[in-house]
């Protein structure tokens, strides 16, 4: 696992340097809201956008080829500043950027895929019709990693969804020794290094950052709303985008890097369709256009033989 995200750390560092020079339609939009590309600001800060894997809560790339950070260009600047403080006390540590400008398109699809009840889901996630200081580009998640792209122990992973993951429990946890002091020295070493940066923590998730509160942000910056504008500076709704283009959701069981045939016995009676994706092959069942059937369906294969089941989106023929 580990030699895995460093391997995908170096990929998304080299997938960086390779889309450099071209701007999409998506950044040039970000650009005109006053982002900034924090690699231009501040190449010594890691990034490993996990929404842009099949690595986060939902297992879904929902970012496709989208990998750079972008932040409002006074946020990347108190982010340079971090990483300078961080650096002055433990020169061989770095910042490492989750996630940075999320659209609120892909707010909206964090909340409708994701599988907790409404008020589970409202301790985690921002309903998109609340927009979150992300959405302005003035949020940032964070974590610290040594040289090596190893990351300190935090105690649980980025976007746990479970009180463990929540700051102000720490105190609780500390003395029930469900949390080690180490484990909370290293979240205080990154919350007092952001806040000295001028960032603000928040009292459930400890890599969750925000550069002002979002009334500010509201004032300050424009809202981002769309993810899927690829070579157009036109604003297209998500709802429009659904409709010119052909959606199907299929439900991802397996992926190998070996090539498996279709009918191997590996997946019983189940109808295979198999796709090759970042370097993997990858193994689905089922097709649907509606959402709430492929989810019907994700959660019956979960019950039975594929428990890690999860839906992918195919626009107009390929994975997004
Ligand atoms: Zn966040």
């Amino acid at each position: 696992m580990k030699f895995f995200f460093i391997f995908c750390l170096f990929f998304q560092v080299f997938k960086i340097h390779s889309q450099n020079g071209k701007l999409s339609g998506f950044e040039k939009i970000l650009i005109k809201s006053g982002m900034v590309d924090l690699w231009n600001v501040d190449s010594t800060i890691k990034i490993f956008l996990r929404y842009s894997t099949d690595d986060n809560f939902l297992g879904t790339d929902m970012y496709g080829d989208f990998r750079k950070c972008y932040l409002q260009k006074d946020v990347a600047e108190k982010l340079k500043n971090a990483q300078k403080i961080l650096k002055k006390k433990f020169p061989e540590y770095s910042l490492l950027v989750y996630d940075a400008v999320r659209p609120v398109s892909i707010q909206r699809f964090m909340w409708e895929m994701c599988e907790l009840p409404t008020e589970e889901k409202r301790k985690y996630l921002v309903h998109p019709n609340s927009f979150s200081v992300h959405n302005y580009g003035a949020a940032v998640d964070l974590t610290i990693v040594y040289k090596n792209g190893k990351k300190l122990d935090m105690g649980t992973e980025f976007d746990f969804f479970g009180e463990l993951s929540q700051p102000c429990k720490e105190k609780r946890f500390l003395k029930e020794g469900k949390l080690s002091q180490k484990q909370i020295d290293n979240r205080l070493l990154l919350r007092r290094t952001m806040q000295k940066a001028g960032f603000y923590s928040i009292r459930k998730e400890w890599w969750h950052f925000n550069s002002c509160w979002i009334d500010e942000a509201k004032k300050k910056y424009t809202r981002i709303e769309n993810h899927f504008i690829k070579d157009s500076l036109e604003k297209e709704s998500l709802e429009e985008f659904f409709r010119k283009k052909k959606i199907v959701y299929r439900i991802q069981i397996l992926s190998s890097k070996k090539k498996i045939n279709e009918n191997d016995n590996l997946f019983g009676y189940w109808k295979i369709f198999r796709y090759f994706h970042k370097n993997l092959y990858k193994y689905t069942v089922g097709e649907f256009t509606n959402l709430e059937k492929a989810k019907k369906f994700m959660r019956k294969l979960r019950k039975s033989d594929f428990k890690n089941a999860f839906i992918v989106v195919f626009v107009d023929g390929k994975r997004n």
